[in-house]
């Protein structure tokens, strides 16, 4: 196969079904905020293939260092020795930890994996079996993460039964409670909150929780950010109970909120706290920290994995955290996000296609445009002015049609604004323009 199409053709014939595609084409180069295709397309790339590449595609540094790394040591399995970058990225690690309590590192290679693995720490750590996550909550495919998976049912259509010991709570967002959109993020908070309470006094009481499992903004749910207020609380209903805090940084993690962790937010110290993604801009690498006196009540051999904390991972990790530093990349992601939220806000605003636009929502750079839509429930008139059906994709469509790279989100009609945190103000602004554009040609 040599042509783009033939190569397509050879990939819808060969690759499993099971793996939905956004687009029947073939990437051939990645440059810092631009993908390019073997059909010839260039795009501006706002997905970060899922919020990976932070610091765009092939970072200098950071391919640098995993080149350099591929002629001293390659693979450095962990259950046979420490390996040096390992060693090295650890020490990078701790000083930037939303806890200084957050001390004890291990490596896997997805972020599923490591879900996986915070949530057999849990168990073994109390002694408890049950994990309460949220709904709306997505955490990985494996049969773990998958279990904790709460945010379509297209992740786990057809592969029950699931891990037992599994229970749901609401996570504070207007779709999921039933109120209108403009119900105070007060009232959310305190109605999420007495519900998981009522779940710990009506399916799983405390002493049989090992943990709760949440992410900080929900991020395949929506990309709906927890209030603070709300990660307090569950923080102070974890500590009257003994019950471990798993926090999932993977999505929101690495500055993509405009701190390099998003609890930070709300200054809430997770037990657990599960990375990936932006960690190592592209390799294959995720991380669970936790505090050293509960995971010494592990025993040796229960964890590890033939490749995790792969050496090659950890040296791209390492530079990665380098070039934050030295490209202050967290001031870029400050300026940039005003000027996101800026250009989205305005664009509600807009007399023709405002009145499509329920909600605009977010912080740093991990940003979200809801759209009404005739399906929504509730038969709330504001939701429903008369839109296009599954206008998010037909939106995101458009963006690639004019060369904008750009990802829908969750059951409901949001597109998710994931661009490179070191992106260039032309280049967001470029971005701007196209989603703009794409927005008029498809409501009017
Ligand atoms: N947790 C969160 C919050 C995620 O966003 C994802 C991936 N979208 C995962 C876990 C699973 O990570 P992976 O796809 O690397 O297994």
């Amino acid at each position: 196969a040599t042509s783009s199409d033939d190569l397509v053709g050879f990939g819808q014939r060969h690759v499993t079904a099971g793996i939905g595609r956004l687009t029947e084409a073939v990437m051939s180069k990645g440059e810092g905020s631009y993908l390019s295709f073997e059909d010839g397309r260039r795009m501006l790339d706002f997905s970060c293939g899922i919020g990976v590449t932070n610091l765009g595609h092939c970072h200098p540094k950071v391919s640098k260092a995993a080149a350099e790394q591929c002629t001293s040591l390659v693979h450095g399995q962990c259950s046979i020795a420490f390996n040096l970058p390992y060693l090295r990225l650890i020490e990078k690690l701790l000083p930037i930890m939303p806890d200084r309590s957050l001390d004890s590192f291990y490596f896997w290679n997805s972020g599923s994996e490591a879900v996986e693995a915070s949530l057999k720490m849990a168990r073994s750590i109390t002694g408890r079996q049950n994990i309460i996550c949220m709904q709306g909550g997505y955490h990985g495919r494996t049969y773990g993460a998958m279990a904790v998976t709460k945010s379509k049912t297209v992740y786990s259509e057809g592969f029950f039964p699931l891990m037992p010991g599994v229970f749901s709570s609401p996570f504070p967002f207007w779709h999921q409670s039933g109120l209108p959109p403009n119900t105070s993020e007060e009232e959310l908070v305190r109605l999420s909150l007495y519900q998981l309470e009522l779940v710990l006094k009506q399916q799983s009481a405390p002493k049989d929780t090992a943990a709760i499992l949440i992410e900080p903004v929900l991020g395949e749910g929506g990309y709906v950010p927890a209030p603070p207020t709300f990660l307090q609380g569950i923080r102070k209903i974890c500590d009257e109970h003994g019950i471990l805090l798993i926090i999932d940084e993977v999505q929101s993690g690495f500055g993509r909120t405009g701190k390099l962790f998003n609890v930070e937010y709300s200054g809430v110290r997770p037990d657990i706290m599960t990375m990936a993604k932006g960690l190592a801009n592209g390799f294959p690498l995720s991380a669970v920290v936790s505090r050293k006196d509960l995971t010494d009540r592990l025993k040796p051999g229960s964890m590890g994995g033939t490749y995790a904390g792969n050496p090659v991972s950890c040296a791209a990790a390492v530079a990665v955290a380098e070039a934050f530093e030295e490209e202050k990349v967290l001031d870029n992601v400050s300026a940039r996000s005003h000027e996101l939220l800026t250009s989205l806000h305005s664009l509600r605003n807009d007399p023709v296609v405002g009145p499509s636009i329920v909600d605009v929502r977010g912080t740093g750079l991990m940003v979200a445009v809801e759209f009404a839509s005739p399906s929504y429930p509730l038969g709330d008139p504001a939701l429903n002015p008369s839109v296009p059906k599954g206008i998010a994709a037909r939106v995101a469509r458009r963006c690639m049609d004019k060369g904008l790279l750009i990802l829908t989100t969750s059951i409901y009609e949001v597109i998710r604004f994931i661009p490179p945190l070191n992106i260039t103000q032309p280049d967001l602004e470029k971005g701007c323009d196209i989603f703009a554009a794409a927005v008029k040609d498809v409501i009017r």
